[in-house]
């Protein structure tokens, strides 16, 4: 049975958790009926599949908030500061991240920011919701303008045809054998020349420009005199070369490149930098949970927890490699008893995750259940409850999932791949793999093995505290943004 016809199609839909408790103390008759409705629904059984998703009718987080804001007494509004925290965007200054990191290194960004405070910069991606790069722009430019830096995120729109496109480009990038037509070539440079005529970027001091969507913007501001800088967070290890070639046309006109790692950027004609991506530690999918907040979201999308979880977060995307992953699961089950979560959401600009969603229903079993939905409280609960942390990935730019479930302390498993390998010293604080065998192995060691989860997991937490947090990636973008000044055509 296919998964993206009307019978069966599980709904995406953003919720959390603690709006959903407050609305609960507080209902008003419209809440009290939208709570009846908060049933989550398994939103069927494809095969062996079971698909977790909620219900029309789940009440969104806007309108929660504005249930919130009604809310009369002082005292009442300081008990729902979490519930605020964790349904906003996510302001952070930082100083929030004193504590962490320490006042000498607060204050050393601080000081450098004060270099590039009067910039105005804009950065250009291709979606605000779904995959690494959203995940990073939404902390990244609010710290951006809280310390001072004038920083805009514009979107470029596209068309189902332009995303597949774009699909095709960014999977050709990480090393599939892909041939584009000319056609398929002038859809991807006409919707980029659309969108290029209404960003009106001339009044800006830089421009940065994420990964291949947006790539050929650069084409129609020839006579800028601020600098372009292109940050690309794929894996480009071993890229397909005509692919590569055909998209280092366009960087090479940019005036400085970032990658994520420097065995991504071999054969680049400009200058070249290098940033890991970070996260923001005190988001809803990274603050702090309870045991009984992680007990209620996790009833609450029927996960059972009689077992121990083995969980893995990411996009439904052939380079997380989902299938290998529940054949690992296959075989370390054979050893010991445990239940895989799949937990997925969706891009904008991916639109092979339901194909995706597809070839798993086939290849699974009952004790592996699949959630489609975007809900960073239930990320955030299944990597603090998870015995075992997977991202079995085949290429990975980074890997943010990684570092998420590291900074909760939990054992992690990765595929030994890309931006994956910066962030597990095999052993140390996680394990790398490279086969399925490998990661079922791992796994059983595991999951037998609580005293050893613990302490690959703590050293985990403490790696992440010292390299990925936002505030490192905040000092980053201000050391490139001092050094590319200046540096337009005109
Ligand atoms: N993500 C999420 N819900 C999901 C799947 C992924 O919120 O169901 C988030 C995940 O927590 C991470 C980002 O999407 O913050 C994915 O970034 P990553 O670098 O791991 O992979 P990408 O999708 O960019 O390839």
């Amino acid at each position: 049975m296919a998964c993206d016809g009307s019978r069966v199609r599980p709904q995406i839909a953003h919720r959390d958790l603690n709006v959903f408790k407050a609305l609960q103390s507080s209902p008003t008759d419209a809440d009290s009926q939208r709570n009846s409705q908060r049933e989550p629904a398994r939103f069927g059984t494809f095969g062996h599949l079971t698909v977790l998703a909620l219900r029309a009718g789940e009440g969104c987080v806007s309108s929660a908030i504005s249930t919130v804001a009604r809310a009369e007494s002082a005292q009442r509004m300081s008990e729902i500061a979490p519930v605020v925290e964790r349904s906003t965007l996510g302001l952070h200054t930082l100083e929030q991240y004193e504590p962490l990191i320490g006042a000498a290194v607060t204050e050393r960004i601080a000081k450098k920011a004060d270099r590039v405070r009067t910039q105005h910069v804009v950065h250009v991606s291709s979606t605000f919701n779904g995959g690494g790069v959203s995940e990073i722009l939404t902390p990244l430019t609010l710290m951006m303008n809280a310390i001072g830096i004038e920083t805009g995120w514009r979107m470029i729109q596209g068309t189902p045809g332009f995303f597949s496109c774009t699909k095709k480009i960014h999977n050709a990038l990480q090393g599939e054998k892909v041939s584009f037509s000319d056609a398929e070539k002038s859809v991807y440079e006409e919707v980029v020349a659309e969108n290029a005529l209404r960003l009106h970027l001339d009044e800006c001091d830089a421009v940065i420009v994420h990964d291949p969507q947006p790539l050929p913007l650069i084409r129609h501001f020839a006579d800028r005199d601020m600098p372009w800088l292109w940050q690309c967070h794929i894996d480009l290890s071993s890229p397909d070369r005509a692919a590569w070639d055909y998209a280092r046309g366009f960087v090479e006109d940019y005036d400085l490149a970032i990658f994520s790692l420097p065995e991504y950027s071999d054969g680049v004609g400009i200058e070249r930098r290098f940033v890991m991506p970070a996260i923001d530690p005190f988001s809803a999918k990274n603050s702090e949970l309870s045991d009984d907040e992680i007990d209620a979201c996790l009833t609450y999308y029927s996960i059972p927890t009689d077992r121990p979880l083995v969980v893995q977060v990411s996009r439904f995307d052939r380079w997380k490699d989902p299938i290998g992953v529940i054949e690992a699961f296959r075989k370390a089950r054979e050893q010991v008893d445990c239940t895989l979560v799949l937990v997925g959401n969706g891009a904008t600009d991916d639109p092979e995750g339901d194909v995706i969603l597809e070839t798993i229903q086939s290849s699974i079993d009952e004790h592996v259940i699949v959630v489609k939905v975007d809900d960073a409280v239930l990320v955030n609960a299944l990597q603090r409850r998870a015995a075992v942390v997977l991202q079995k990935s085949i290429r990975e730019g980074f890997g943010l999932t990684v570092t998420e479930a590291m900074w909760k302390g939990a054992a992690v498993i990765g595929g030994n791949v890309g931006g994956i390998r910066r962030q597990i010293q095999d052993g140390e604080n996680g394990f790398l793999v490279g086969s399925i065998d490998e990661a079922a192995n791992r796994m059983v060691q595991l999951l037998r093995n609580p005293a050893l989860r613990e302490r690959l997991g703590s050293r985990a937490k403490e790696s992440v505290r010292e390299r990925f947090l936002m505030s490192r990636l905040l000092e980053d973008w201000v050391d490139l943004l001092a050094i590319s000044e200046g540096r337009g055509r005109a």
